[in-house]
């Protein structure tokens, strides 16, 4: 049955906030541009968050964990980190976890400005951040009761920060990889100067990497010259690698710089397993309004299906993924579809809707 086996299967958390709501759009979406390209698939939807641990005491469900396991894929809304209950009480951190498990070590971070919409610089850019996931300060560091942080007294603490040769390697080769599929350059930024063994660790494994790709620019900078430039020069940019907690703070401000955090993919990808992930939060302030703004999430699915393109060797699912991009950029660039974090008044309903339309006309 070979209409069985061709199925792509996604695994869909929706979580807590917004969650539902850009999940929901997001399927619809990708039913939009699978049936478009003519690829069946299905959504299985599981519940995860605070509606997880009043149902079955955790956050992250063991069989949920299983099915993200076993699936093509999974899109996964964002859940709220602030309320939740202790670890052992099932308040733990479903992205960790599925980070860590299924060892999706680069978190993949795109920042573009969308011509039509202002930014807030007046400058056009379209960077990726290629973020370190599973060391640095956000490692799970056993050797301290699986915690990065310490207290010897209770008037000090301490953090570490985990930096290997092979994790540091592994990044650095995905994000040449990565490079070479775009401008051929790469940024390693780092703060070595300070930092002087696990970022010179960091900086010794990039340079050994760079060896294998002599056809693709190499350059290192500062972590705080980094931020500057983001502001002053961001077209010169165009893969920057970096650690976990340098990369978490740097594509914050990457993207508010594109225009919005509401536009914010992201791919959490490892050999095996992918994620899709807006890089925002809950955000709890608007959830239940109908006015979030999917695109993100949407985006962050147009990741996938690539990933997914290139790993089955379908090109039908990079036209899905290429599509749904394009999509999302005509109803950004259109102000009547804007949602309100880019300055317009249309709903997520209205805003998805616009992107369903552009899917479907771009034959
Ligand atoms: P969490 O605890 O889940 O991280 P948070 O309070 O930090 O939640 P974020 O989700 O990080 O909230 O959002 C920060 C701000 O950006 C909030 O004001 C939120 O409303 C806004 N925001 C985030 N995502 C979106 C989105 N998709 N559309 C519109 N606004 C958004
Ligand atoms: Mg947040």
């Amino acid at each position: 049955d070979t209409t069985r086996v061709d199925a792509l299967e996604l695994v869909v958390l929706a979580g807590d906030g917004i969650g539902p709501e850009i999940t929901a759009a997001t399927t619809e979406v990708v039913d939009a541009a699978l049936s478009a390209v003519g690829v069946a698939w299905h959504p299985v939807t599981h519940t995860i968050g605070f509606e997880a641990l009043n149902a079955s005491g955790s956050t992250m469900p063991a069989d949920v964990m299983d099915a993200a396991r076993r699936t093509d894929g999974v899109l996964l809304g964002p859940v709220s980190h602030l309320d939740y209950p202790p670890t052992a009480q099932g308040g733990v951190n479903p992205s960790g976890l599925l980070r860590k498990s299924l060892d999706l070590y680069a978190n993949i971070r795109p920042a573009r400005t969308v011509a039509a919409l202002h930014s807030p610089i007046g400058k056009e850019f379209d960077l990726v951040i290629v973020r370190e996931n599973t060391e640095g300060f956000y490692a799970d560091r056993t050797m301290f009761a699986g915690s990065g942080e310490f207290m010897p007294t209770e008037d000090l603490a301490l953090a570490v920060r985990k930096v290997t040769r092979q994790g540091s390697e592994r990044i650095v080769r995905r994000a040449f990889e990565l490079a070479r599929t775009r401008r051929s350059k790469v940024t390693a930024v780092h703060k070595a100067n300070v930092l002087r063994l696990s970022d010179g660790l960091f900086l010794e494994a990039a340079r050994a990497v760079r060896a294998d790709f002599p056809d693709v620019e190499y350059e290192e900078l500062l972590v705080d010259a980094v931020a500057a430039l983001l502001i002053r020069r961001p077209e010169q940019f165009d893969v920057v690698v970096t650690t976990n907690m340098f990369g978490d703070i740097l594509s914050d401000e990457a993207t508010e710089l594109s225009g919005s955090i509401g536009l914010a993919a992201s791919l959490n990808v490892g050999h095996d397993h992918a994620v899709a992930q807006a890089q925002h939060g809950s955000a709890p302030d608007i959830a239940g309004m109908g006015i979030a703004n999917p695109a993100s999430l949407i985006g962050s699915a147009a990741m996938l299906l690539e990933w997914l393109g290139g790993r089955r060797d379908d090109a039908r699912l990079v036209d899905a993924g290429g599509r749904i991009r394009g999509a999302v950029d005509a109803a950004v660039a259109c102000a009547d579809t804007r949602t309100r974090d880019l300055g317009g008044d249309a709903t997520t309903a209205g805003f998805t809707d616009a992107v369903v339309a552009h899917v479907v006309a771009d034959e």
